[in-house]
């Protein structure tokens, strides 16, 4: 049943409107057109996603009313609810519409915080199945919140952030999701709404691997009583690179080529962590005193507060052949390249994934959501990178980088990232786990 199906059956996709929900979408996207489905793709106003890039599918706009980017970064949870209210009726309307007009939709797959789209679909009849872009570990925190806060996890004890959550290992009390910036009943909320999608879809999808996640699958297999299939690193299976929200700076391609291998420190703190002043000024001359060669991506709104941050005064002229800083990275290839050894990231999950599928060890500084906790699985559980705690202060910066990329633990670490390398490559192929689950998928929507 999994071969080529002929384009005659669709699936419709829709992702939240942020890069690391974006890219993982739209590879699934490249996955299932492989297999023979014909795909539509839903996305808002915010973030648009340009169609032109990519031709062989279709693309619908929901007029959400928001074309700029004027939410309050700090308090997620309001923005993922106001991405629901404005877009539950546009999308309504724009399906009924659809479906209407269009035969052959075999379902609907939205990411997990499109609670309000999934509960849309059904209304009108369309089978919807979820895409977790995280980590199933961090899946199993959205289960398990109620018993946390029950317990009195949250507010989060700072007296005790280093103890172990015994309700679920591995993670310490400062590992837990936080949301500081946001009201916890409106946090609790949409915890609750995303939890009830996921249980009343039709299955979850999520970008992870069974090597690195097998008994966290395990768990949520039995508390979600849904088909769940792990079918990551989601990026391994195509060779689109064309996701990108930003324009991205190749010349740092040509500039990694001139570099001796392993020797570069990739730095890069993905699409939405914000630095104060201090911390960009302390990184920059903590990455140029490590006398490492690095390769930055500093965003123009790296920097709290500004829309297009300049380098600290002198620091370009010092760094001048050993560093360079860019706008947006071309990450899949960098991360690739022989001359990367080494990934200074905020462990958002697909830099995270990313990072392990290429065997690049990592320096972790982790800011919000559910990136503490994947860092927690990086330094203590795959052993595969340092964590940068504390104040960032270039003196500890360029001690941990000497560390990652020339002393001893980085080399035992570069190791273990080598065996995780191998089995992200062999669960994609032929008789893989993500290989299979595929398989799987396949086969659960066509007879949905
Ligand atoms: N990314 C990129 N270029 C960059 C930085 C990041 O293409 O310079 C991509 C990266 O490959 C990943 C995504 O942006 O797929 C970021 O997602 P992640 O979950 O790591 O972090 P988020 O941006 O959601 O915090």
């Amino acid at each position: 049943m999994s071969g080529d199906l002929g384009m005659n059956r669709r699936i419709l996709l829709f992702p939240l409107p942020y890069q690391g929900h974006i890219n993982p979408m739209l590879e699934l996207a490249s996955l299932l057109h492989s297999r023979g489905f014909s795909i539509t793709i839903f996305h808002t106003q915010f973030n648009s996603i340009d169609s032109t890039k990519h031709p062989s599918y279709e693309f619908i706009s929901i007029i959400d009313g928001n074309t700029s980017n004027h939410f309050n970064l700090n308090d997620i949870p309001s923005r993922i609810v106001a991405h629901n209210n404005n877009c539950e009726q546009p999308f309504h309307d724009s399906l009924r519409k659809y479906l209407s007009e269009n035969k052959g939709v075999t379902c609907l797959v939205a990411d997990l915080h499109w609670y309000k789209i999934h509960a849309v679909a059904k209304r009108l009849g369309v089978v919807s199945l979820v895409l977790r872009t995280g980590s199933a570990a961090s899946l199993r925190w959205f289960t398990s919140f109620p018993v946390l806060r029950a317990k009195g996890y949250y507010p989060l004890p700072e007296s005790e952030k280093d103890e172990l959550v015994t309700e679920l290992p591995p993670y310490r009390v400062k590992d837990l999701i936080r949301m500081d910036k946001s009201r916890i009943e409106d946090f609790a909320t949409l915890v609750e709404l995303d939890v009830e999608a996921a249980k009343s879809s039709s299955g979850i999808i999520i970008n992870t691997f069974t090597a690195i996640e097998r008994k966290e699958m395990d768990k949520l297999h039995q508390e979600l009583c849904v088909p769940i299939f792990s079918i990551g690193p989601l990026h391994k299976f195509t060779c689109q690179f064309q996701s990108s929200l930003l324009p991205q700076d190749r010349s740092c391609l040509a500039w990694l080529d001139t570099q001796a291998p392993d020797s570069v420190l990739y730095v890069s703190f993905g699409s939405l962590a914000l630095l104060n002043y201090e911390e960009f000024v302390e990184t920059a001359w903590g990455l140029a005193n490590s006398w490492q060669p690095f390769l930055w991506v500093v965003r123009p709104d790296l920097v709290c507060g500004t829309k297009n941050v300049n380098m600290p005064d002198g620091f370009d002229e010092e760094v001048k052949g050993r560093g360079m800083v860019i706008s947006w990275a071309p990450q899949l290839e960098v991360l690739a390249h022989d001359a990367v050894g080494g990934f200074w990231t905020h462990n958002g999950w697909n830099s995270t994934l990313e990072g392990i599928s290429e065997g690049v060890p990592m320096i972790c500084r982790p800011f919000f959501a559910d990136q503490m906790g994947n860092a927690r699985y990086v330094t203590h559980v795959w052993k595969v990178g340092m964590e940068l705690e504390g104040k960032l202060e270039r003196r500890i910066i360029e001690k941990t980088v000497r560390s990652l990329m020339r002393e001893k633990e980085g080399d035992e670490m570069r190791e273990r990232m080598r065996m995780l390398k191998k089995n992200a490559s062999d669960c994609t192929m032929a008789d893989g786990s993500s290989y299979l689950a595929i398989n799987k998928l396949v086969d659960h929507i066509l007879s949905s």
